[in-house]
């Protein structure tokens, strides 16, 4: 199997990936760029992106990864359109594998993000994919144009769903097993000031039912009581949580029991392989933000860009 050599690998396409390969590619070093299966990463999902400095009116997450891209491309930076699914090391060089391909190079930056958490209920399975269960109301929701939906969690990113489906759908259930959203103060008094925004407090979803094509109902009960009722329902936009996207690296890197990256306590872009640099959500459960992954990814390339120039003198 042919293996190509490039000085800068980066993993990943998101805030982090994109800020990273924007500073190698103006330092000279040709990053090449492994996409992953969502290019732009997760603020692709974000309708409207309030809190990147620099855009005083907001701007759609799409637009803002696309700019991005735009301007890594601009310095040089290169594209591949798969995944990392392995990586290891071979007398000092990376090796990362992507299905069938195989590139070499002197350093990394992972910046692989992270998943949706599925909610493992019946019902989920056989209703995703186009039958009504979600994690993207950016993408999906249009489909649900004065319907009613739900969405389960009570972070950030379920009051954003909620908030953005609000203006769409006719219903909006938000169902969170505690009493109070976790999200940041600001986006759970605006969601939840919305009148056809409607909070079902202490409940989970137990199950999601259907026609066996389209989902048309929840059963939901009381986390306390665990009393059960049925919720009908059109859609299920699921928002409880995310999984960092490491696996391609398990045996290799060090990661915590969650599988987010264990980062040096000096310096948080290194972790436990020379050569290797992180930035971004893959190894953050703490902030999740774009301008802090970009800021990680910035920092991990200035990092990489140090070992690189090392290896040139
Ligand atoms: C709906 C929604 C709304 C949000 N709104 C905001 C907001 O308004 N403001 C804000 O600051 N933040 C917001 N966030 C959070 C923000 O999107 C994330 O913090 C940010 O995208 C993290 O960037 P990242 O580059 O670390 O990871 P990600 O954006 O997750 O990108 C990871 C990249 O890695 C790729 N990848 C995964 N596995 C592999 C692999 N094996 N090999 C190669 N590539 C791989 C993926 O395809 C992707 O391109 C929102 C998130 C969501 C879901």
């Amino acid at each position: 199997m042919a293996t190509d050599h490039v000085p800068a690998l980066v993993l990943g396409s998101g805030c982090a990936g994109l800020t990273a390969a924007i500073y190698l590619a103006r330092s000279g070093f040709n990053p090449l760029v492994i996409e992953g299966d969502l290019p732009g990463g997760q603020l692709t999902r974000a309708a409207r992106v309030e809190n990147f400095p620099g855009f005083p009116d907001g701007i759609s997450g799409y637009e803002l990864l696309s700019q991005m891209r735009r301007q890594a491309e601009r310095f040089g930076a290169r594209f591949f359109g798969g995944s990392a699914t392995e990586i290891h090391a071979d007398s000092g060089r990376k090796i990362v594998g992507c299905g069938s391909e195989t590139f070499s190079c002197d350093g990394v930056v992972v910046a692989t993000g992270s998943s949706p958490v599925p909610l493992a209920v019946p019902g989920e399975d056989t209703y995703g994919g186009g039958g009504g269960v979600s994690s993207c109301a950016t993408c999906d929701g249009p489909f649900y144009k004065n319907k009613t939906v739900s969405v389960v969690g009570g972070g950030n990113s379920a009051a954003a769903e909620a908030l953005f489906l609000s203006t769409i759908c006719e219903k909006v259930y938000l169902i969170h097993r505690r009493d109070k959203l976790r999200a940041t103060a600001t986006t759970a008094d605006k969601v939840l000031a919305r009148k056809n925004v409607i909070a079902l407090w202490n409940r989970r979803v137990v199950s999601i039912g259907g026609d066996g094509r389209r989902m048309d109902r929840l059963v939901i009960c009381d986390v306390n009581g665990g009393d059960q009722c049925e919720l009908a329902c059109d859609g299920l936009f699921v928002s409880v949580g995310h999984r960092p996207n490491s696996d391609f690296a398990r045996g290799f890197l060090e990661m915590d029991g969650d599988g987010y990256f264990v980062l040096s306590a000096s310096d948080s872009s290194i972790g436990s392989v020379e050569g290797v640099f992180f930035g971004g959500d893959c190894c953050d459960r703490l902030n999740r933000q774009a301008i802090v992954a970009a800021g990680a990814g910035a920092r991990a390339a200035l990092s990489l860009e140090r070992r690189l120039l090392r290896l040139l003198s």
